[in-house]
């Protein structure tokens, strides 16, 4: 016979509350001590009131340190707690540190679940209505980091549609990189911070134009799409700039209409 879980991650979806999944609310609703990043949203927590809290999210560069922290907590709680959730921002399995957490859980002798969340890339593409592929010209999609361990910026070719994370402080600098691997200048890029959250902001550039964006999405969690999945989807009366800002979304920006 199986033990249950005793660690279930869950991805809590890039924004608003209502983007986790059912599965994932339900598990956090039986949750005796919830280890969250600092992505998620506070809302979250009127789901699970009874648990306590631990905020082990981290910004910008993650320090191995940290990471070990994190993992020990975990082992720690998962010991001593029936229900320990563990809430990550988006997709736990999408640059989430996932597998250093399965790995010391595993360690330890742990079970785990892992309950699947909306990627911001997949935020990005619902609130500019730009699908990720495209019939005939996006057949594939890459999600991508723009940083690498040494803090070095990467950029490639990969795929019809690209979607970098975690390259929002050095747009300018990923725009230089995408030209070197060989994206033509005038390749759609469209740009999105706070994806899935009531403030988003989204922006369509030029390739080689993208450092424009810079100050806009400025200290935001920002991904940035290029290639056939950043094209505008047009045509009919009602075209992509009408239909793609509804009031809460006042500051959408830049999306061409034609
Ligand atoms: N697991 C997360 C990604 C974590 S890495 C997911 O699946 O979405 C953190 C990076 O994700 C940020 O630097 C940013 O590039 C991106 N990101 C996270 N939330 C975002 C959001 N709401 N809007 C835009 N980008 C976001």
């Amino acid at each position: 016979m199986t033990a249950s879980p005793r660690v279930v991650f869950i991805g809590a979806g890039p924004g608003a509350a209502d983007l986790i999944t059912l599965r994932g609310a339900r598990h956090l609703a039986a949750a005796e001590v919830v280890l969250h990043d600092a992505l998620t949203d506070p809302a979250l927590r009127a789901m699970a009131p009874q648990a306590r809290w631990v905020d082990v999210g981290k910004r910008g560069f993650c320090a191995s340190t940290a990471q070990a922290r994190i993992d020990a907590l975990l082992v720690r709680f998962a010991r001593t707690q029936c229900h320990v959730v563990r809430l990550k921002g988006g997709d736990p399995s999408v640059f989430g540190r996932l597998e250093e957490e399965l790995q010391a859980l595993a360690a330890a002798g742990i079970a785990c679940e892992v309950v699947p969340g909306i990627t911001a890339a997949s935020a990005a593409a619902a609130d500019t209505l730009r699908p990720l592929t495209r019939r005939g010209s996006g057949r594939s999609v890459s999600l991508s980091t723009a940083m690498t361990a040494d803090l070095g910026m990467q950029a490639a070719r990969h795929a019809d549609t690209e979607v970098y994370y975690m390259a929002g402080r050095q747009l300018g600098l990923l725009g230089r990189r995408l030209l070197g691997a060989g994206w033509p200048q005038d390749t759609p890029v469209c740009v999105v911070s706070h994806a899935g959250w009531p403030d988003m902001l989204a922006s369509s550039h030029a390739l080689n134009g993208l450092a424009e964006a810079a100050m806009q999405h400025a200290g935001r969690p920002t991904v940035v799409t290029v290639g056939a999945g950043a094209r505008a989807v047009t045509g009919g009366a009602r075209s992509s700039a009408q239909t793609v800002a509804p009031m809460r979304r006042a500051a959408f920006q830049g999306i061409a209409a034609t």
